[in-house]
């Protein structure tokens, strides 16, 4: 299960999230589950520190209402719970 703030990448096209909202379904990216990273100090720290997401791109599933924010993005197609998720653009207010 996603927890929230940690950060996912799919080892295949190197796409990276960052979970907003926990859910209980499974980070799938490219028919591969991702990764969790920022489980090494380092990594961890440089993520939050250097990267934060500038798109306000976020993606939700409808199942378990998990949403991540995308950091890097790319043609990757990801899934949650089985079903692709659903592509948000937050407005800024
Ligand atoms: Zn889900
Ligand atoms: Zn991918």
């Amino acid at each position: 299960m996603a927890k929230r703030g940690q950060t996912y990448f799919c080892e295949i096209c190197r796409q990276k999230v960052v979970v907003v909202e926990g859910g209980f379904g499974v980070l799938v990216c490219c028919g591969k589950e991702m990764s969790a990273v920022g489980t090494q100090g380092m990594m961890a720290t440089w993520t939050t520190a250097h990267h934060r997401p500038v798109e306000g791109v976020t993606f939700v599933c409808n199942i378990c209402k998990q949403k991540i924010m995308v950091v890097v993005e790319t043609t990757g197609i990801l899934e949650c719970c089985g079903q692709r998720m659903h592509r948000e653009e937050v407005a800024v207010r």
